[in-house]
């Protein structure tokens, strides 16, 4: 089984012609509700593909939340972990400009209340992969990390959005899994030999380059994997398709290079269609 441990949040999109600026009122366009999150995206797009897969989260007792617990039962998700707690459930609030830029604002709300003490070892109990990322407290995904790895589960972090983690974290990983971006803020600077992430300590490192695709590090070698060619319409939650589609394909035994090749696949499909969960697909939608 895959357990990700991570945030949900509920979307809020704006589309708006220009971002206001301090104490400026700008009037935007309709507003869109959806399901999304590091964690949640990334159980439910294991979940679409069909791996046995549970969230450990956080959401509060709203209508955002049950937005949430609907949308990851939907997609095949065991909520079962999912505490419902006294604070509001996250909210992301994006602004999209007519250049398709985003602006994010998250408030936490209830992922902040996701704890080390929530990672009981019953919670591992037959997980062979545990998928965490970086939008709950980072204590927490110490613990998990720590806990899971001690286990003997196979641990990947998601390094999203790009924070500070400790050594002994990252040389407890048995994949780090990051973009562009946070691979040059990891190695301190862009364009370095993504070769260099394994000296921070995992046991190998997951670059994804948006559309080319990605590359796989590890102490023997590095694959390039490249991404089939699709027309991109919105590339929210990506990452986290990709995230969810690695550990679910490793869950099931394959190698890191076949899981990535398996990837890059659902996270193109899910750049052609809008929204993070709603995007991804399942198996007999990959072809
Ligand atoms: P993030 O979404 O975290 O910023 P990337 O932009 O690297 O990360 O995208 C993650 C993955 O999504 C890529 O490795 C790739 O497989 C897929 N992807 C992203 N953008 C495109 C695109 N324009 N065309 C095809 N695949 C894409």
């Amino acid at each position: 089984a895959v357990l990700v441990v991570g945030s949900a949040n509920a979307d809020l999109v704006v589309p708006v012609e220009r971002r206001p600026g301090g104490g400026e009122t700008v009037l935007g366009g309709d507003t869109t509700l959806s399901p999304g999150g590091k964690g949640a995206n990334t159980a439910a797009a294991a979940g679409r593909l069909g791996a046995d897969v549970a969230l450990l989260g956080a959401v509060g007792d709203d209508s955002y939340g049950r937005l949430l617990r609907d949308s990851l039962a939907a997609a095949g998700v065991a909520t079962g972990h999912l505490r419902t707690v006294g604070r509001p459930t996250g909210i992301a609030y994006i602004t999209v400009t007519p250049d398709g830029e985003n602006s994010i604002l998250v408030s936490p709300g209830a992922n902040s209340a996701l704890e080390p003490g929530d990672i009981t070892d019953d919670v591992l109990d037959g997980v062979r992969v545990m998928v965490t990322s970086l939008e709950v407290p980072l204590p927490t995904v110490e613990h998990a990390v720590a806990r899971a790895s001690a286990k003997g589960v196979r641990v990947l972090l998601n390094l999203s959005p790009a924070a500070e983690v400790s050594r002994e974290t990252l040389g407890a990983l048995d994949v780090l899994l990051v973009n562009e971006h946070e691979a040059a803020y990891l190695l301190g600077t862009a364009g370095a030999d993504p070769r260099k992430l394994l000296e921070l300590g995992p046991r190998a490192a997951v670059v994804t380059l948006g559309a080319k695709g990605a590359v796989v590090v590890e102490a023997d070698g590095s694959t390039e994997v490249a991404s089939p060619k699709v027309e991109a319409v919105d590339t929210t939650g990506a990452g986290d398709a990709f995230a969810g589609a690695l550990a679910a394909s490793l869950a099931e035994g394959a190698t890191l290079v076949d899981a990535a090749k398996r990837a890059v696949k659902v996270a193109a499909v899910s750049v052609t269609r809008h929204g993070a969960q709603p995007s991804y697909p399942t198996p007999d939608e990959l072809e």
